[in-house]
């Protein structure tokens, strides 16, 4: 089917009581992966792309390889923006076809995240395009970090309920990435959720709330989130993790394959069971 937005997929989520999974579309067979899985499993599902993935594959491909995906699918397919941090991106993000934006403004004074956040929800409703954008600050692992004291960082910028209420209020976004406790690109599931700030926010904003560096977070803690009011689980890092380490088993017992195909296609098979594997852990199999 052709591509859906992620008002209705996120407002059943939130009703009742699961989340979809968004996972990040870098290249050909990580999309691929994506769909195949969300069709096996009766999912919808979200694409998303970062602005690193646009510029490493193109934007028009992203669109190109997306919508030919989810035109064959029978399951809802949306495209979103990850972390757009500039107006002119979502503009350009829009145009090309994305079912799904997101204003990141999160480094920003708040009147000034604000005020940007406002100007893509108006850009995008007149489309009837939805808007996610975020409050506090998801850091991210450095290769360096201790475990120990990116948690003690990550406490320092968590969102404020009320701060977010006034947020979602003032700008009309569609759903909220609060930083509750997740950091972006943890290696291993050490994250710990704040689940009573979790509780307030959902219940100060109404909105769906979205929860990004999801692959820091163990099952517990996810549907911990989601239980309180996650309605979208973001993954990237443990994909990523799963089919680099295939592509580097695959290799020195392969020593002679020339063939790209041969190599990525037990990569892309990683990457499938990981994605099954967080669909599940979700809610989301089964509710397409
Ligand atoms: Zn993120």
């Amino acid at each position: 089917m052709a591509l859906v937005t992620t008002k209705e997929m996120l407002r059943k989520a939130q009703k009742e009581g699961y989340a979809v999974g968004a996972f990040n579309a870098n290249n050909m067979e990580i999309i691929q992966a994506i769909i195949e899985t969300a069709e096996e499993e009766g999912a919808p599902v979200i694409l998303q792309a970062s602005q690193g993935a646009i510029k490493y594959a193109g934007l028009d491909y992203i669109v190109a390889m997306v919508r030919v995906a989810a035109e064959v699918a029978s399951v809802p397919v949306a495209l979103h923006l990850d972390h757009g941090t500039d107006y002119y991106q979502n503009i350009k993000c829009l145009r090309a076809g994305f079912t799904s934006l997101m204003y990141d403004g999160s480094k920003l004074p708040f009147a000034e995240n604000v005020v940007n956040t406002k100007k893509v929800t108006e850009m995008a409703h007149a489309c009837n395009i939805p808007v996610e954008a975020e409050i506090g600050q998801i850091g991210k692992m450095g290769t360096s970090d201790e475990p120990g004291v990116a948690l003690e960082r990550v406490k320092e910028t968590m969102a404020d309920p009320e701060e977010a209420a006034e947020f979602v209020k003032q700008t009309e976004i569609d759903s909220l990435a609060a930083a509750v406790g997740t950091i972006h690109g943890c290696r291993t599931p050490f994250a710990k959720l704040d689940i009573p700030r979790i509780e307030k926010i959902r219940d100060l904003t109404g909105v769906p709330l979205v929860l990004h560096g999801a692959s820091g977070a163990n099952d517990e803690e996810v549907k911990k989130g989601i239980a309180a009011g996650i309605s979208k689980v973001n993954i990237d890092t443990r994909i990523r993790i799963a089919f680099v380490k295939k592509i580097r088993e695959f290799l020195p017992l392969h020593p002679n394959e020339i063939d790209p195909r041969k190599v990525l296609k037990p990569a892309k098979e990683a990457a499938k069971e990981i994605i099954r594997d967080r669909m599940r852990v979700c809610g989301c199999s089964g509710k397409a």
